[in-house]
Formats: C-alpha cells, structure tokens, sequence
C-alpha cells in the first residue's frame, strides 16, 4: 500500500468539488473549467480573449497537426494584411450584406481620419482575391493553393470563451482552380483528409459530415460543408467549414486565367477555415466533472511524472524516469514542485486533463514501483517502473480509443429518427439531435425549428455520405440546438 502518498490525493479529491457539475449547470462548468485549468481569461474588451500557456499549448499541436496536413494537399502558406480597404467589401454583395454587421472598422489612425477607413479583416477572400487576380496569368499557375494562419475580428454579440470570440485564431486557406470539378473535389477533399482526419484521430471527436442548408451558407459561397459535433449536454457544434465559392469572388475581382484553349476564363474557388473555437469543442467534447481530458495525441503533455516528497532520492528518480520516457518519444513534463502538496498537484494535473500522471514517492524507490494514474479512464494502480515505460505507449493508444468510441456513442445513444417537425423540436430540446427527411422539412420546416431556436445543422445523403446538392432525394437534415 502507499499510505504516504495515496491518502494526500484521496484527501483532496474529497473536498467539495472543484468545478460546478456538469449536470447542475453545463455552461457554468464550461467556464469554471476554462479558468481552473488555466486555459484562458476574458480580455479588456468585450469578447476577447487572453490565451493563456496551458491553452495556447492545445493551439500550437492543433497547428502542427493541421499544418502538416494541409500542406500534404500541396498547399503553403502565405501571410496578407490585417487591414483591408473598405470599399473592398462592396464588391461582392452577398460577402457584405453577411459580414457587414460583425465588422470593426478602423477610421483614424496617426491621429487623422483616414482618407478611406479600414476593415479588420473578418476573413481574407477579398484582399487575397485582390492578389490572386494578379497572380493568376494562365492555366500553368492554376491551381493556386494558398494557407494564412492569422487572427481575425468579428463583433459578436454573444461571446463565450473559445466558441465565439470577437477576435480569433485560425487558418484559412483559399484555392483557385481551372474548373468547377476541380474546385469542388478540393473542397470536399479538405473536409475529409485534412478536417475529418485531424477531428477522428487527434482530436478523437466523432462528428457528422455534411453540406449547410442555403439558409447557414457562408456569405458568398455556393455550397458549404461542415463537420458537426456534439457537446457533452447534446447540443451542436459547427467545427469547421469548406466552401465552394463558385466564381463569385473571380467576378468580383476579375479573376481570370488564358485557358489551354487559348480563352479568358474565370477561376473557379474554395476557401475553409478552422479556429480556437476546436479548444472549446475539445472541452464541451471531453471534459468531465474533473476537468478536461486532453487525447494523447494532441496532448502537449502526454505523461507527468510527480515527485510526492522533495526528498533528493525521490528527485532523482523522477528526472531520470522524465528523461527515459522522453527518450521513448513521449511528450513528458517532470513535476518536482514539491513545495506545493502533493494532493493540490494532482488535483491541478486531474483538471488539465494530462492523460497520464506517474506518482513517485519514497516507498516506490525501495520496490521499483510508481504508481500509475490514468486520467481518461480514470483509476491508480502500483506498476515496477520497467513495465510501465514499456507499456506506456500502449496505454495511451487505448485512452485516445477510448475518448473518440465515447464521443461516438453520446452521438448515435441520442440521436433520433422522427417524421415532424414537433418531434425534432422536443428531441432537440432534450438535448439530442434529430434526423427528419428533408423533404418533410424544407425552407419552412427550417423557420419553424428557429422559432424554438433549433437549427438544421447540415444535410446528409440517405447513406450518411454528403449530398450533392440542396434537394438531392433523400436528403436528411440532422436537427439540434447548437452553440
Ligand atoms: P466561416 O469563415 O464563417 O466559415 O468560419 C469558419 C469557422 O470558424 C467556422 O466553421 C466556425 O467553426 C469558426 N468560427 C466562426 N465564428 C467564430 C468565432 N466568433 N469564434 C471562433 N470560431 C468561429
């Protein structure tokens, strides 16, 4: 037994808890959990944000993760200006009339009005279309596939942490292509190999793939597809989206290309993006009434390895264990705060969610134990430290498993097949998400549902694949409340 180190954790975890429960209050947990596990804090401003280490960390492997898919698809990266002339946004009448009421406009600068004001850019395809439309001479720089990592501001009136924020973080990429084809298959294709693959097998997030309804289309677009998730109380999560822009940007900004057959013709465009909104998801997604639980995969602390005493032989047995599961290729980090109590370390670990926690205090040294606590199934037990270093990358193998087949299986145990509109209200209402045939639903369908403020989150084909178009025969529209 480990009486010197189990009963400090078991104290403090016996404590009244340290977040308000999921079940008593979902959005109140959301927030205590951002602020306990040091996530971020509200900025000065209305619905901004300060990203704080622990949080901006989650970030920087999303980055990386992303990154290093997008540019699998041949696309590199590139960086245009945060300021963007205003009457830029007149030119594509649908693109403004959707943005216009999100938008921070700058009119002063060096102390003078300026002769024209300046859009903080909500998005990029207006000053990057101003670019490619001199970029693009013939078919030979086509397809021109463009990445920014860049923040972006949109005056939203209901912020929250992570989810909407006024400014935020994101990628956007944006393509140009020689034909229509061409440009839908690429946007399908960053939805499932760069998206879906990224959500299924870093962020271990189950989602439905399907295409917005006309009504939640992006401003400008001709098609957009979205990733859908659910939350952990059953609402919806838009977590990214890949737009066809037909040729309404090319239009506006004259994008053309001398085609093989020797014609002027028009490009055709995507454009996608994803945000620190993934943060929230993640959250909303894997957290419990103990805090998050980060996947390992994303985790940029896989495995913390605790010094319960700050005796020097126990010290050096923990930098040393830190230095051979690093060695191993694990992302560890070596708690020897051993000025803090132990109890109060384990509860802060518990509440970032590191997956793996390896407890070591003075009994272990004499029998060549840790103790072994995982985060995402939960459970301590005694391990020899050999077995432990080999086993390792094992077991956080199966955590990650473990967290994409729960968030799998919270989807399908509450999502159901109605046939009304009153039904789908009152699945949506009690927090799941209900599929009705589209053509039972339609435009009108979809008006009624937002007066009980439920929304179509997407359209799938009858096979669950992603339709073709709008009223494609045997659409489902997939119905919940959604942040
Ligand atoms: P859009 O350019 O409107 O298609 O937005 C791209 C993605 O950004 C969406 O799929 C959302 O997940 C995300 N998003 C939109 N607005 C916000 C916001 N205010 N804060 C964080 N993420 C956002």
């Amino acid at each position: 037994s480990h009486p010197g180190n189990v009963s400090p954790y078991h104290r403090a975890m016996a404590k009244a808890p340290v977040l308000t429960p999921r079940a008593d209050d979902f959005p109140r947990w959301y927030q205590d959990l951002i602020s306990k596990a040091e996530l971020a804090d509200n900025g000065p401003v209305r619905g901004t944000m300060v990203i704080r280490p622990y949080g901006y960390g989650l970030w920087e492997r999303m980055q990386a993760e992303m990154d290093a898919r997008i540019k699998e698809t041949g696309t590199q990266n590139a960086y245009f200006p945060l300021l963007i002339p205003q009457s830029y946004f007149a030119r594509e009448a649908d693109h403004v009339e959707g943005f216009a009421p999100e938008l921070a406009v700058v009119t002063h600068g060096g102390g003078k009005e300026l002769e024209e004001p300046a859009v903080v850019r909500p998005t990029s395809e207006m000053i990057i279309n101003d670019y490619f439309s001199k970029w693009v001479q013939s078919y030979r720089d086509l397809p021109l596939l463009i990445n920014q990592w860049a923040n972006v501001v949109r005056w939203e009136l209901r912020p929250r942490l992570f989810l909407r924020t006024t400014e935020f973080l994101w990628q956007e990429g944006h393509t140009a292509h020689a034909t229509y084809e061409e440009a839908r298959d690429f946007a399908a294709h960053i939805q499932r190999h760069v998206y879906g693959d990224f959500l299924t097998s870093v962020l271990a997030m189950d989602f439905v793939s399907g295409r917005k309804t006309v009504k939640e289309r992006f401003a400008g677009a001709v098609n957009t597809l979205t990733l859908e998730s659910m939350m952990g109380d059953g609402k919806a999560l838009q977590m990214v989206t890949s737009h066809e822009l037909g040729q309404n940007f090319a239009k506006a900004f004259n994008t053309r290309y001398l085609s093989r057959e020797g014609r002027q013709e028009l490009v055709w465009q995507t454009s996608w993006g994803s945000t620190t909104r993934m943060i929230g998801a993640l959250v909303m997604t894997h957290g419990d009434d103990n805090g998050l639980r980060v996947p390992p995969r994303l985790a940029q602390i896989q495995v913390v390895v605790l010094a319960i005493k700050g005796d020097e032989a126990v010290l050096a047995k923990v930098r040393e264990l830190g230095d051979r599961l690093k060695a191993a290729g694990l992302r560890v980090h070596v708690d020897d705060r051993t000025d803090t109590p132990f109890g109060r370390r384990a509860v802060d670990w518990e509440l970032k969610g590191v997956p793996v926690r390896i407890e070591v205090g003075p009994r272990d040294l004499e029998n060549g134990t840790a103790m072994l606590a995982r985060r995402i199934p939960g459970g301590k037990e005694p391990m020899p430290i050999d077995s432990l270093v080999r086993l390792l990358p094992a077991i956080l193998d199966e955590d990650q498993a473990l967290l994409l087949t729960q968030s799998r299986e919270r989807r399908e145990s509450r999502t159901s097949d109605v046939s009304t509109i009153g039904e789908a209200v009152e699945v949506a209402r009690d927090g799941g998400w209900a599929r009705i045939p589209w053509a039972d639903l339609g435009e009108e369908g979809e008006a009624a549902l937002a007066e009980h403020a439920v929304t179509v989150r997407c359209l799938v084909a009858a096979d669950g694949s992603v339709p073709d178009a709008d009223d494609a025969p045997g659409n489902v529209a997939v119905v919940a409340r959604a942040y």
